[in-house]
């Protein structure tokens, strides 16, 4: 098919993330991903920034992550796992328990689902329904996980009435991680001391909602150290920490949903990591398979398992051979390769490639962890008009709200990411104060 035939039908018959039905701006149809570069199919070839929503961390088409599909393929597609088991599974699940300290692991298949899960685990253990979480989450669109996310920016309002009534926190002040540009150069970094940044103010706010409801708290639930989609906010460790020590101070299980931040992303393996503790429940997803099939998890402590007994969730495709065995390989990958090196390059080049975008008057803020540069507008961003300005410039990313913002293969190359701190510096430049 033509590119304009793609385009047509496209908007005849699809659906798009968080779209109307026959949106104003099409989808640029793809024809190859290669490394760490997009074709489109009118010949354009972009420096890929998005990494597809956190996934792809390893690039495209990569040959171990090809033949671990292909492999398994000739072996099985897919077989149900009621009864059944198979070595992608075993293995996998034996190398998440290793990498975690989590020794029981559900294999769902996708993020949402994997949220669900640890939802469901925390209430069958506890015997209690509720959770309290903070404002600006994002823990997927599902009906369990909606209900956890931003209150404002999750949509609540939408679906009124639907929705469990759960206990939020106010968001956790922010300040952690690299603030380039001036004034003043380096803000606080990775690292420095707790006690230079941490607001006490509000981790008695922590304290005293948690007290307030533990009665009726089965668990609290977190994305760990960085808010992803619901505006990409990086919060102290020292947060989470005090999570951790109120949910064993009143018997509550702590969920981290590392879907977003697990794998290196954030320069630890873990999100929790940042603060040195362990969650009783866990949600991986997104770079779970690199990027190549819908996979992802939640795990567990053996303790909480044994307070469940049967868990009563099941998914058709659970376990999927194909999903299990490319995760398995990307993990693989992931421990051979030298990639805390790779994303503090990464981390240092969107520190000194976006300080000049500070100080464009149309910017509020730009900060930096891990493999994780964002530029935050004053005003919201005209998503289409954003994106034409950076793919001028040879690049794909997909600014929303007041966000523009990059999350690079760690196999991008140092040009490759000048050239996304460019895209991003130069269209930042046009937005108004
Ligand atoms: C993306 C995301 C989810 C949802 O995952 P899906 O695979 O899109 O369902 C949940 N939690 C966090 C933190 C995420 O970033």
């Amino acid at each position: 098919m033509d590119a304009e035939t793609l385009r047509d039908l496209d908007r005849r018959h699809l659906w798009h993330p968080y779209a109307p039905a026959s949106a104003e701006a099409p989808a640029h149809p793809v024809v190859r991903a290669d490394g760490v570069r997009l074709t489109l199919a009118d010949g354009r070839e972009l420096v890929d920034g998005m990494s597809s929503w956190w996934a792809a961390i390893h690039g495209y088409n990569h040959p171990r992550l090809n033949a671990a599909v292909s492999d398994q393929l000739d072996d099985m597609a897919h077989v149900m796992f009621g009864g059944l088991t198979h070595e992608p599974a075993v293995r996998l699940a034996r190398r998440l328990a290793e990498m975690t300290g989590l020794d029981r692991v559900f294999l769902a298949d996708s993020g949402s689902v994997a949220v669900e899960v640890a939802i469901k685990m925390a209430i069958q253990c506890t015997g209690r329904s509720r959770l309290l979480t903070v404002k600006g989450g994002y823990h997927g669109d599902t009906f369990g996980a909606m209900a956890v996310c931003d209150p404002v920016n999750g949509m609540h309002h939408l679906f009124t009435g639907v929705l469990a009534q759960h206990v939020f926190a106010d968001r956790p002040p922010g300040g952690y991680g690299f603030h380039p540009g001036p004034p003043g150069g380096y803000g606080s970094r990775p690292g420095d001391s707790a006690a230079s940044v941490v607001d006490e103010a509000y981790l008695d706010h922590l304290a005293g909602l948690v007290a307030r409801h533990a009665g009726e708290l089965a668990a609290i639930i977190v994305e760990p150290v960085v808010q992803g989609a619901g505006g990409m906010r990086f919060y102290h460790p020292a947060y989470l920490r005090r999570l951790r020590e109120l949910a064993d101070e009143h018997g509550l299980l702590l969920i981290a949903d590392e879907i977003a931040t697990g794998f290196g992303r954030t320069g630890e393996m873990f999100g929790c990591d940042h603060a040195g503790i362990r969650p009783d429940i866990m949600c991986l997803g997104k770079a779970l398979t690199g990027g190549y099939l819908t996979m992802a998890a939640t795990l567990c402590t053996s303790e909480v398992a044994e307070r469940i007994g049967v868990l009563m969730h099941g998914p058709t495709f659970m376990g999927n051979p194909l999903a299990a065995a490319v995760a398995e390989a990307s993990l693989a990958l992931l421990e051979e390769r030298p990639w805390r090196d790779e994303v503090r390059r990464i981390e240092a080049g969107l520190v000194e490639g976006l300080a000049g975008a500070a100080r464009a008057p149309g910017v509020s803020d730009v900060r930096v962890l891990g493999a994780i540069g964002v530029i935050e507008t004053k005003h919201p961003v005209d998503t289409s008009k954003i994106q034409d300005i950076v793919m001028e410039h040879g690049v794909w990313l997909r600014p929303f709200g007041h966000l523009l913002y990059t999350m690079p293969p760690y196999t991008t190359g140092p040009d490759d990411l000048a050239r996304i701190t460019e895209a991003m510096t130069a269209a930042a430049a046009t937005l108004s104060a």
